[in-house]
């Protein structure tokens, strides 16, 4: 799903005639440069996302590294997808894929959250089992051996979505995920700087931090919270594999919904400051955890790096000086340091509200 390289371009092409620019468009990398690409701290230019279909192979910090590497910096979920299921209906069992991102967490169209595991069995929808084209869940059920759940994905029930911030909020992701041209690099810099904010909404958000939302959401976001909080601390804590793991799109509505308020706002610092005293001495155990969280490997680990210079004074409170340090000499040698101090052009990065 993440790209199709070069051997295998020539492939499709022998069977069914589409060129690469026809196969781009129906893999992730029809986002790239803009919600893709957030891992790779590299300039998305014209040159960088040439060089990914046909090379295999795409630039971290100025070194090649190979897309299955690539591709654990990024936040996609590239085996599953969340779902509308009035949209399968209406679309005959088609899928955006668009709804492989985490950025994907509600419908405009039919006002719904999509649901990120069957209702049925509780697993995810992951499109290569079998009967996913057939608008079936594939997944087999613990009961009876070699059973399949078999739950219509059409027909699921989806919690109605009443929150207009959040269709607003993800109406303007939408938009900004096909964004073209050179406003393509200002669309990139909010996602990086939303990717972080994600980050810092799951580890520090609280409940109380969604009014406005749905009931659905804050309980969701709510149970979240408890089902990771720290044995001893009360701070959060998430396993690697949790931390690259987070698909529930209530949960992630939650995160998006208080990243957007931080993103959007005119002085990003005091609205991140609303959520988390951001000079309170001593700090708060949430904070360990997120700079740990930070520390790792993960997928939302690389989003620390993704942050751009409009969220600067915030990083610089959030991280240690050595991770602060670290992130701005990589983005220095990623040559991003012109994009310092400026606004994107086209007002991508205005308060809308
Ligand atoms: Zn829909
Ligand atoms: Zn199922």
């Amino acid at each position: 799903m993440y790209a199709i390289d070069g051997p295998a371009v020539g492939r499709v092409f022998a069977a069914a005639g589409l060129v690469s620019a026809e196969l781009d468009v129906m893999t992730l990398s029809r986002y790239w440069g803009t919600a893709v690409g957030l891992g790779t701290a590299d300039r998305p230019d014209e040159e960088v996302h040439l060089r990914l279909p046909t090379g295999t192979r795409f630039l971290y910090i100025g070194r090649a590294i190979s897309i299955s590497v690539g591709i654990q910096r990024e936040w996609v979920h590239p085996s599953s997808v969340s779902i509308c299921p009035r949209c399968l209906y209406e679309n005959h069992g088609r899928w955006p894929t668009s709804w492989y991102l985490p950025w994907s967490v509600v419908c405009p169209t039919h006002h719904c959250y999509l649901l990120s595991a069957c209702p049925g069995c509780g697993n995810r929808f992951e499109p290569a089992r079998t009967g996913f084209g057939r608008g079936l869940c594939g997944h087999s059920t613990t009961g009876r051996r070699g059973g399949r759940c078999g739950a219509e994905l059409d027909h699921l029930p989806a919690p109605p979505l009443r929150d207009r911030e959040l269709l607003d909020l993800q109406v303007w992701l939408m938009e900004l995920m096909e964004v073209q041209g050179v406003a393509r690099q200002g669309a990139h810099q909010i996602f990086g700087d939303l990717w972080a904010m994600a980050c810092f909404a799951l580890y520090m958000g609280q409940p109380r931090h969604l009014d406005g939302a749905d009931a659905v959401v804050r309980r969701a976001f709510g149970s979240f919270r408890e089902e990771f909080a720290h044995p001893l601390n009360g701070g959060l804590w998430l396993t690697p594999a949790q931390r690259a793991d987070v698909h529930d799109t209530l949960v992630l509505a939650g995160a998006l919904r208080i990243a957007g308020r931080i993103v959007r706002a005119e002085d990003p610092y005091a609205a991140a400051g609303l959520v988390e005293a951001l000079e309170a001495r001593p700090r708060s155990v949430g904070w360990r955890a997120l700079r740990t969280g930070w520390n790792g490997a993960s997928p939302l680990a690389s989003a620390r790096e993704a942050a751009g210079p409009r969220l600067g004074s915030l990083m610089r409170a959030l991280l240690t000086p050595k991770q602060f340090e670290y992130d701005q000499s990589a983005r220095r040698q990623a040559g991003l340091e012109h994009l310092s101090d400026r606004e994107p052009e086209d007002g991508l990065g205005k308060v809308t509200r």
